[in-house]
């Protein structure tokens, strides 16, 4: 099985983020993709492979092009501005019509343009990372359309939050709607649209960037099973009652377990099945594993194995993991590797 990771993704660093009303460490940390490449490399079986460099242009496909210019100039706006040197986090948000008009030209107005949350931070090495993010996302398309059957892009930072023109929960491109539409179209810089891609999200926060993103475009469904958003982030999006032919949830309550969380993983993957789909990409996130800080699901290491192999078993086309969320730093890679084992022995 093919892995696509680059060492550019390490580059976004960012020293804290303000959750749980406190200042604490970041979250998404290098060190998640670091542990996950470290037992990808001992796995035989697995091809590494670096991400090659795309057309810009692909980005604009799912993204609005004041927001990717605000990405690519932000903290250098902010540094010359004098502002904090660590980096960009936002002080004031632009709800409701506030949002309505065109960004404000100054750096701290435009950063509550741009971003939804205070857990989310720009920093120097941000723009080249994110770039290779997406860039892995896109490697791993191209295989696909190569005629590989899976392929996993340790994408980081992840992109499921990442909306037509915000950040938040930790994401900026969206990763795995660049890749569906780069499938769809066939790699090409032409919009095609015609082919049908399903994007499964099974990170434990709803996708509300991935929801956002598709709701914009054609013959592409986002099936997502995710924590209850009464209780977890994004808390106003991820109900049942925004579903259209285009998004469907399926929010589940706290304590879910295997059997519960396995009875629906089979009704997503059928819903999948029964749109036609010609191409997956499956949004990984472990944070609904039962000792993950930011989840409240109760999932074990040996659930993930079992989601993957009925994967394999009921559907016949070829499947891209996109890495997303996952926060026990001590069970992560073990979660991952647990998906993906199935996948290796193709
Ligand atoms: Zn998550």
């Amino acid at each position: 099985m093919i892995a696509v990771y680059s060492l550019h993704q390490i580059l976004h660093n960012p020293p804290r983020e303000f959750i749980s009303n406190q200042v604490e460490a970041y979250g998404e940390s290098p060190e998640r993709a670091e542990l996950i490449l470290e037992a990808l490399m001992d796995i035989p079986g697995v091809e590494l492979k670096k991400p090659e460099v795309f057309d810009g242009a692909h980005f604009q496909k799912i993204h609005e092009s004041g927001y990717l210019h605000y990405l690519e100039t932000a903290f250098d706006e902010w540094i010359a501005d004098g502002l904090w040197s660590e980096g960009i986090m936002p002080e004031f948000f632009a709800i409701g019509h506030l949002r309505a008009g065109a960004p404000p030209a100054n750096p701290l107005g435009k950063a509550g343009y741009y971003m939804t949350d205070s857990c989310t931070m720009i920093v120097k090495g941000t723009w080249i990372a994110v770039q290779y993010s997406a860039f892995t996302a896109l490697t791993g398309a191209r295989y696909l359309l190569g005629g590989e059957p899976a392929v996993f892009s340790l994408c980081r930072p992840p992109g499921h939050h990442a909306g037509y023109n915000f950040t938040g929960g930790y994401c900026f491109i969206n990763n795995s709607v660049l890749a569906a539409k780069y499938l769809q179209d066939n790699g090409s810089l032409t919009i095609g649209g015609t082919r049908k891609v399903g994007i499964l999200d099974i990170d434990f926060h709803h996708g509300n960037g991935t929801q956002d993103i598709v709701q914009r475009l054609e013959n592409i469904l986002l099936v997502s099973i995710h924590g209850d958003p009464r209780h977890n982030y994004p808390y106003i999006s991820g109900y049942t009652a925004e579903n259209t032919a285009k998004n469907i949830n399926y929010p589940l309550a706290a304590g879910t377990s295997d059997d519960t969380y396995f009875e629906i993983f089979r009704e997503a993957v059928s819903q999948i099945k029964n749109y036609g789909a010609e191409y997956l990409v499956l949004s990984l996130g472990v944070d609904t594993f039962e000792k993950d800080v930011l989840g409240d699901f109760r999932l074990s290491t040996g659930i993930y194995g079992k989601l993957a192999e009925y994967l394999i078993s009921d559907l016949d086309i070829p499947i891209l993991i996109i890495m997303e969320g996952g926060y026990n730093i001590e069970y992560l890679s073990t979660n991952v590797i647990s998906f993906l084992t199935p996948f290796i022995k193709i």
